[in-house]
């Protein structure tokens, strides 16, 4: 079988893609390594998504699942490691060894949590933000490292589940200023410019060392989540064109090829619900045009 477009990354993008490439009349599969939703489970309260004035991200996380079933999208759970380009064919090479090909391809595989290299060494004394969902904090004493609108969110997420929270940022705070009005609020300690120097690990419990504005300090705490930034996912390309960052020309030159770039994936820090649907319902369109030039004998 041969889709004519293949969506990798069921989150927002690719479901808005897959939607609309079907409606479009294009025989398309969605793939996606995990829950179907995409990053929107992670997020503690979503205001800025006019569908919904006020939702958590569970609740959205939810309509997406359902939007998927009831549009009826052909959805296979596989975690796609490798995207080649064989003549006009793509294919993915899934880590199953179950392989698909297609026409067109849109990746859409979203953004994955960065641990700083100087603290690798401190393996699984840290958390990272996407193991919030699988811990229970209630009553522990947890450590968010960051300052961004991630590290805001965790921290009063951490602390609507009854954890007692505290932010530590490297440096100046760079969370939106209502993340910062509510954690102020709500009296979340928030330490500014301080690094994490070591962690370490005394009879069950988590001692940070910090330095806050030369003063070196000693946290005991029962979880230490990293909030320190977010980089690009995704699977091994394997075509001619190397992607060194996402400009327009790369992403024009990849379009050619029927390979289309969206979401969160290609928008830095500009992470947003919204603009992963757009992308996705534009790489649908693209999609279509793509098939219909290359039918028409014009690519
Ligand atoms: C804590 C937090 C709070 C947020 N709050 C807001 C908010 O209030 N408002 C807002 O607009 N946005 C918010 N966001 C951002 C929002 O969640 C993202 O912008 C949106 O989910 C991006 O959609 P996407 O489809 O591009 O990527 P994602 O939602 O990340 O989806 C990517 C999907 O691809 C899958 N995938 C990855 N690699 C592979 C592979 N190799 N094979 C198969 N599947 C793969 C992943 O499992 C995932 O399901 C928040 C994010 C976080 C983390």
């Amino acid at each position: 079988m041969i889709f004519d477009l293949i969506v990798v990354g069921g989150g927002p993008a690719g479901i808005s893609c897959a939607n609309e490439a079907k409606r479009l009349g294009l025989n398309v599969v969605l793939i996606e390594k995990n829950q179907l939703g995409g990053s929107v489970r992670y997020a503690r309260k979503i205001e800025n998504f006019p569908p919904f004035p006020s939702i958590s991200g569970k609740a959205l996380f939810k309509h997406f699942q359902k939007f998927v079933e009831k549009s009826n999208i052909f959805v296979i759970f596989e975690d796609v490691e490798e995207i080649s380009i064989f003549g006009n064919l793509l294919q993915t090479r899934n880590k199953s060894g179950n392989n698909i090909k297609g026409k067109s391809v849109f990746i859409a595989t979203g953004q994955v949590d960065i641990i700083p290299e100087e603290y690798s060494s401190f393996g699984d004394l840290i958390r990272k933000s996407e193991d919030i969902l699988s811990e229970n904090l209630a009553n522990k004493k947890v450590v968010v490292y960051g300052g961004g609108d991630v590290a805001f969110d965790l921290a009063l997420s951490m602390l609507d589940a009854k954890a007692k929270t505290m932010i530590v940022c490297r440096s100046e705070i760079k969370a939106k200023p209502l993340l910062l009005q509510e954690a102020t609020e709500r009296k979340i300690k928030i330490l500014k410019k301080s690094t994490i120097k070591e962690i370490k690990k005394i009879k069950g419990k988590k001692v940070v060392v910090i330095n806050e504005s030369f003063k070196v300090k000693e946290i005991v705490c029962d979880e230490i989540f990293f909030a320190t930034g977010k980089k690009p996912l995704f699977p091994i390309l394997n075509l001619p064109i190397q992607i060194e960052n996402f400009d327009h020309s790369t992403l024009q030159n990849l379009s050619k090829m029927g390979v289309f770039l969206g979401g969160d994936l290609i928008r830095g820090k500009n992470r947003n619900i919204a603009v992963a649907i757009g992308d996705g319902v534009k790489a649908a369109f693209d999609a279509k045009n793509f098939l219909k030039g290359r039918k028409n004998g014009l690519l």
